[in-house]
C-alpha cells in the first residue's frame, strides 16, 4: 500500500527535470529518484568492461548483475555502481550517448523499471526519467511533462557541463544532444512521449521556484 504521493516527472534533454525534480522533493520531503543516472550507469560499466552496446544479452546480464544505489548528499545524491561513486563519471558526453544506445534495449529496460518500481513502491517520492507516467508508474499520482524550446534545452545543457568542468563545443554538444533526443522519442520500446493525462509545463523563461511551486501545488491539491 502507498502510503504517500509519487510524483513523475518526464521529459526531454535539458527541460530542467533534474534541478526541478530535486526541488521538488526537497520542499516535500520527498526522495528523489533519477532514473536517468540509472541509464547511466549501465552504459558506464558497460564502457569500462569493454562491452559492445548494441550487443542487447550481454549489456542486460551487466544491468541485471549491477548493484545501483543513490547515497542522499547536500543537493544531488551520490550514485554508487558496485560500490564504485560514479556521481561524476557518469555526466561525461561519451556515457550520455552510450546510455542513450542500453537504454533502448528492452532487456535493460525491464531490468531497470523492476528496480525503480521496488524503490518507489511506498511513495512519497519524486521519480524523473522519460517514461515513469507512461511505463513505471502509469498510476502516479502527479505527472508532470517538462519542455522547453530546443535553443533554451541546449544552452542549459551547455552551462550544465561547462560549471563542473567538462570541456564541450557547444555546436557539437547540441548535435548529439539532438541525436540523443531523437533517439529516445523514436525507440520502439518506452519511447519518450507525453501520458495524456500528465501536466505540460514549458519551462523556457520560468524560474526553477516557479516551476517549483507549481508541481508542489498539484501534489498538494490530490492529498
Ligand atoms: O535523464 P538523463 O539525460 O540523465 O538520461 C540519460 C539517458 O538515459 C537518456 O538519454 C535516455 O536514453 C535514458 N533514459 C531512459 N529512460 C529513463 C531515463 C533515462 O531511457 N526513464
Amino acid at each position: 500500500m502507498r502510503t504517500a504521493p509519487i510524483v513523475a516527472i518526464d521529459g526531454p534533454v535539458g527541460a530542467g527535470k533534474s534541478t526541478v525534480a530535486m526541488g521538488v522533493a526537497r520542499v516535500l520531503g520527498f526522495r528523489y529518484i533519477d532514473t536517468g543516472a540509472m541509464y547511466r550507469s549501465v552504459a558506464w560499466l558497460a564502457l569500462r568492461q569493454g562491452v559492445n552496446l548494441p550487443d542487447e544479452r550481454t549489456v542486460a546480464s551487466v544491468a541485471a548483475s549491477a548493484s545501483i544505489e543513490f547515497k542522499p548528499a547536500n543537493g544531488r545524491p551520490r550514485v554508487l555502481v558496485n560500490g564504485t561513486d560514479v556521481t561524476e563519471a557518469i555526466r561525461t558526453p561519451e556515457v550520455s550517448a552510450a546510455a542513450s544506445v542500453v537504454s533502448a534495449h528492452p532487456a535493460v529496460r525491464q531490468a531497470l523499471v523492476a528496480l525503480q518500481r521496488t524503490m518507489g513502491a511506498d511513495g512519497g517520492v519524486v521519480m524523473e526519467g522519460r517514461d515513469i507516467s507512461t511505463v513505471v508508474f502509469p498510476d502516479a499520482e502527479v505527472k508532470v511533462y517538462l519542455d522547453a524550446s530546443p535553443e533554451e534545452r541546449a544552452r542549459r545543457r551547455f552551462q550544465e557541463l561547462v560549471s563542473k568542468g567538462v570541456a564541450v563545443d557547444y555546436e557539437s554538444l547540441k548535435r548529439a544532444e539532438e541525436e540523443r533526443d531523437r533517439r529516445d522519442s523514436t525507440r520502439a520500446h518506452s519511447p519518450l512521449r507525453r501520458a495524456p493525462d500528465a501536466v505540460v509545463i514549458d519551462t523556457t523563461g520560468l524560474t526553477v521556484e516557479q516551476i517549483v511551486d507549481r508541481i508542489v501545488k498539484l501534489v498538494e491539491k490530490r492529498k
